[in-house]
């Protein structure tokens, strides 16, 4: 236990053992958050105090310094427990992973400074101390697409303006700060670059969020009209945003690819849970829409952690790329099917509001909807498939 009263993780079994404690709240408190559509505060006053915000921080910084792989199996069970929840950790641990994982040769290769390379330890070290983090990354509009965003930013000085409006901010209000991407103004090529912005002032959450699913993810549009530093500028280099998103996918892409893995893992329990309450077991149509979503979930699962695998052996390899892409479209297209399936093998009970199926096969559906979806996963494998750069070969920009 650290003198923050957090505690500190000192293997990834423990982040593990205490992500499965920490379900059985997450799972109780869901419907609650849900039906508020409230960012779901005691879950992460929980996560924060077991460690769990500091994941990814490295050793030399006092952190446990896990691998994406044990990242995966940790969404894996706060996505059984609690979807929303574990969709805003997944943003956090995204930025936070993105951070801890990239190389100083390469941050420094791209021209980097030793300056970006303290700011960054200084945001994983208060991830340590228990700082959340969100992503403001999408826009009205424009979606995800990087090359078309409208929130810019420009230099003054030594520092920069950046001004702009984002969506879909998962967690707004309630983190510490966003990595902001935005693009810089007066260029004629889109250069995009991530910037860090503290909560605070020049910050204003619009409470726009009222959704389908992951109603508890407080994923608000947010406003940004602020002046920061010149370490601010994450890596300390401009346009790293593209980049990043082609040769580190599995920060973009396929992150909450586990998220979604585990909402349809709870879907088909809490399917079996109503069919053997209400004996339903008996009638094999049932029987058979169960084993299905047993073989597809379980198949997902496997696509996803055999992408966490390659990301942890060979990061950024054309194998690699794919397998992160596959996990994606496995886990959002799973998600959302075996939720539908177990809402009809139960039945028309479990579509009236306050019945979990209800609640599990909104937020299920929102898998596919998240960039990469679903169309776009299967078109980057499909270029691949017939032998052509999947990142080149699109008629649409991807980002
Ligand atoms: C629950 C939830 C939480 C989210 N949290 C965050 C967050 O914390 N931070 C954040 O930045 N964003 C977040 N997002 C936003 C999300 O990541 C997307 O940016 C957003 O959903 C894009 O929405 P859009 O309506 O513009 O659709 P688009 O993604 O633009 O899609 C519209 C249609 O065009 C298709 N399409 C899009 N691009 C291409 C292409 N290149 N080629 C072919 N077809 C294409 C799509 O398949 C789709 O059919 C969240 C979204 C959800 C649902």
């Amino acid at each position: 236990m650290s003198a923050t009263g957090i505690a500190i993780l000192a293997s990834a079994t423990e982040a593990l053992e205490a992500a499965k404690r920490l379900a059985p709240g997450l799972s109780r408190r869901a419907a609650h958050y849900d039906h508020r559509g409230e960012f779901p505060a005691e879950d992460f006053a929980e996560l924060r105090e077991a460690g769990l915000l500091g994941l990814f921080v490295p050793q030399r910084l006092g952190g446990l310094g896990a691998c994406y792989a044990d990242y995966v199996a940790v969404a894996l069970e706060l996505g059984r427990a609690a979807g929303p929840t574990a969709l805003i950790f997944n943003m956090h641990a995204s930025m936070t992973g993105a951070l801890a994982s990239t190389p100083d040769a390469l941050v420094r290769a791209l021209g980097g400074s030793d300056q970006a390379l303290r700011a960054r330890d200084r945001l994983l070290t208060a991830a340590l101390n228990g700082s959340l983090f969100a992503v403001a990354m999408s826009e009205r509009g424009t979606g995800a697409r990087l090359s078309e965003l409208n929130t810019t930013y420009a230099r003054e000085g030594d520092a920069f303006v950046l001004r702009g409006a984002k969506s879909f901010v998962s967690g707004a209000g309630h983190v510490d700060g966003y990595l902001v991407a935005a693009r810089a103004q007066e260029r004629n090529e889109p250069v995009v670059s991530y910037f860090f912005v503290p909560a605070g002032d020049g910050v204003r959450v619009e409470a726009s969020w009222d959704s389908l699913g992951m109603r508890a993810t407080a994923s608000h549009d947010v406003a940004f009209d602020v002046h920061l530093p010149a370490d601010a500028l994450l890596g300390g280099v401009e346009g790293l945003a593209l980049l990043l998103a082609q040769v580190m996918p599995q920060w973009l892409v396929a992150s909450y690819a586990a998220v979604y893995v585990g909402v349809a893992t709870a879907a088909l329990e809490e399917a079996a849970r109503q069919a053997t309450t209400r004996g339903l077991g008996r009638l094999p149509a049932l029987r058979a829409r169960l084993g299905r979503a047993d073989a597809e979930v379980a198949a997902a699962r496997l696509c996803v952690l055999e992408a966490a695998r390659a990301v942890d052996a060979a990061p950024g390899t054309p194998e690699t790329n794919r397998a992160v892409w596959r996990a994606k479209l496995m886990a959002g297209d799973v998600a959302a099917a075996v939720a539908s399936s177990m809402l009809e093998a139960i039945g028309a009970s479990a579509s009236r509001r306050g019945n979990p199926l209800e609640r599990l096969y909104r937020d299920a559906r929102c898998g596919a909807l998240q960039p990469a979806t679903s169309d776009v996963c299967a078109d980057y494998l499909g270029l691949a498939a017939l032998g052509a750069d999947p990142n080149a070969g699109a008629d649409e920009p991807r980002w």
